[in-house]
């Protein structure tokens, strides 16, 4: 069976995934964050960025640890954190008209907040193509990889896994969405996350692409 037979709910991430790694997006929101703890638990940018490393490596993100131990509020750090210069990220023409043969539903599902994916989206000339947008407040702030966001995108938009594909630059993003059926799909962007565990999360990978389009383009073809 093809892979385009085979699927008709088609599950995006959205950073480093719909647009190229190394716009510079990812390293903004880096900066961002290390202030806004400096700034918000009155502690130097060294020892700030000490914090957002832990948090990110035991709490799945780095809001989750500020939630979980200094009681921020989610939608505040959200937002400053997302104060970016979009204006470095543009659309893939070639990702983008794959996208649009594929046949079925598209779901961006990010651990990051709504305003956030408008405002990529609108920079890479896919505005109002998903039909529905998963965001970390609707899953309640807890982040990918923990299972219970995905159980929830399956209840909530009224998915059969077994008909669905996940696609993520983070292999271990990868891991529960193998757990609860989803087809999973790999965006190796040619540099390790440094929360990322590609070993142990190997198994899991049903497909692995260094492009995207390339293999958007391979499933439209027939060609997998
Ligand atoms: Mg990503």
């Amino acid at each position: 069976m093809k892979f385009k037979d085979n699927i008709n709910t088609w599950i995006f991430d959205l950073d480093n995934t719909l647009y190229s790694a190394d716009s510079g997006i990812f390293q903004q929101v880096h900066r961002l964050m290390g202030e806004f703890i400096s700034k918000n638990l009155n502690v130097d940018l060294t020892e700030a960025k000490k914090l957002q490393s832990k948090y990110y490596k035991q709490h799945g993100t780095t809001l989750r640890g500020m939630i979980d131990n200094h009681g921020t509020n989610p939608d505040y750090f959200l937002e400053e954190v997302h104060k970016l210069d979009y204006s470095i990220v543009g659309p893939n023409d070639l990702l983008n008209r794959e996208l649009k043969k594929l046949k079925g539903r598209k779901i961006i599902y990010t651990n990051a907040n709504k305003q956030h994916v408008i405002n990529v989206l609108e920079r890479i000339d896919l505005t109002n193509f998903f039909d529905e947008i998963f965001d970390i407040k609707m899953a309640n702030y807890i982040p990918k990889p923990e299972i219970k966001p995905y159980e929830q995108i399956i209840d909530l938009f009224n998915i059969n896994p077994k008909s669905s594909a996940m696609f993520d630059d983070i292999a271990r993003n990868l891991v529960p969405a193998k757990k609860v059926g989803f087809t999973p799909v790999w965006i190796d962007a040619g540099y390790e996350n440094f929360s990322d565990d590609i070993k142990s999360s190997k198994n899991y990978l049903d497909y692995e692409t260094r492009d995207l389009s390339l293999f958007l383009k391979d499933v439209n073809d027939g060609a997998i």
